[in-house]
């Protein structure tokens, strides 16, 4: 039964390169990260998982293009949108566990990395828990990949020695009782997910910790995707600039300096013929060439 939903010599598509892939064997769970949206940011070892799953549990966020490089597969959309209550999240491991258990090869796809406010630690435990073999393909993270594409380096030597992954809210759905004076100080990056129904208070709990209000703040929106809006603005006007933007999720929202970069590597922009704003702009002339 399993075998006849699985035409591995059909599928439409060029072989993967050379390598020794490993197998996606009957009832094991392969929980892969899908990237932040391109579906060229998907890994190697998450395209060899979309030829050989028997059915893929996937995310709101994957794209679609990706789900149809799995056409043998049945799909099961398993969305969770806005901080639906942890029930939820049992009902989708434990199907996972049974389609595992009913010996399908199964592909569970999330958006980004699964490690990443993915709640894939928690289906992994789960999963191992109940005695059902895993295998974890990370992805390119919104917080890391989502804003190479707007321009913008997580690290860069003249900016930030350190980088913090932030959730805006909590699983109620709340802003997250973090201690924003303690991630305000050092004006080290923050890269906030989930973010924009509570970006005024974020960015209020920040300025109260010391950030000044003109600190740079980029919202990328569908970031890698040909939908990508990236707004420009500071921790000061932050939430009344997005609601003017009329920008809505999916956003990654990043506090600091390296926000400035992008007046520079707006590559995108390149692409699209246009000069670079700033060709430095963080005021550090020529960068050294060594050290
Ligand atoms: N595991 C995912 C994050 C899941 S939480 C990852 O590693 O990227 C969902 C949040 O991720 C969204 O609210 C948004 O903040 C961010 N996100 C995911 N995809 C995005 C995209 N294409 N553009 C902008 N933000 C994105």
């Amino acid at each position: 039964m399993t075998e006849s939903t699985r035409p591995p010599a059909a599928i439409p598509f060029p072989a993967l390169p050379d390598h020794d892939w490993p197998e996606m064997a009957p009832g094991w769970v392969w929980l892969c990260g899908a990237g932040p949206g391109d579906p060229g940011l998907l890994t190697l070892h998450a395209l060899s998982a979309l030829r050989q799953a028997d059915v893929v549990v996937h995310d709101a966020l994957v794209h679609e293009a990706i789900l149809r490089w799995a056409p043998q597969a049945e799909r099961i959309f398993a969305g969770k949108r806005g901080g639906q209550p942890s029930a939820r999240q049992r009902d989708i491991s434990m199907q996972l566990i049974d389609l595992a258990r009913a010996g399908k090869r199964v592909l569970r796809l999330k958006g980004g990395d699964p490690f990443v406010f993915g709640r894939g630690g928690e289906e992994a435990q789960t999963l191992i828990q109940h005695g059902v073999p895993v295998r974890i393909v990370p992805g390119i993270s919104a917080g890391i990949g989502g804003l190479a594409y707007a321009g913008i380096p997580v690290t860069h030597r003249d900016v930030n020695q350190a980088v913090t992954f932030v959730t805006g809210h909590d699983p109620s759905g709340e802003a997250p009782a973090l201690d924003w004076a303690a991630l305000a100080r050092g004006g080290q990056v923050l890269v906030i997910y989930m973010g924009m129904k509570h970006a005024g208070r974020i960015a209020q709990a920040l300025i109260a910790g010391g950030r000044p209000a003109d600190e740079p703040v980029a919202v990328v929106a569908e970031a890698s995707l040909p939908g990508q809006r990236v707004l420009e603005t500071a921790l000061g006007r932050v939430a009344q600039d997005i609601e003017s933007s009329g920008l809505r999720p999916p956003a990654i929202l990043c506090v600091g300096r390296a926000v400035l970069m992008r007046q520079v590597l707006d590559w995108q922009a390149l692409v699209a013929g246009e000069a670079p704003r700033n060709l430095d702009p963080l005021g550090r002339g020529r960068p050294a060439e060594e050290g």
